[in-house]
């Protein structure tokens, strides 16, 4: 049986895809999930039976 990593990108739903929180006194912060990116990579692993 092999073993197969899948990676795939998904919105960050933490940031809502902006990369950033927006701060309710003012500015944004730098979301630490997707490190300002608003996007999570999203690995899975996938097992394949031959
Ligand atoms: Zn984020």
């Amino acid at each position: 049986m092999k073993k197969g990593q899948l990676v795939f990108k998904v919105r960050c739903p933490y940031c809502n895809g902006n990369g950033y929180f927006q701060l309710l006194l003012g500015g944004s912060e730098t979301c630490d999930y997707c490190r300002g990116e608003g996007q999570l990579k999203h690995k899975e692993e996938k097992s394949t039976v031959s």
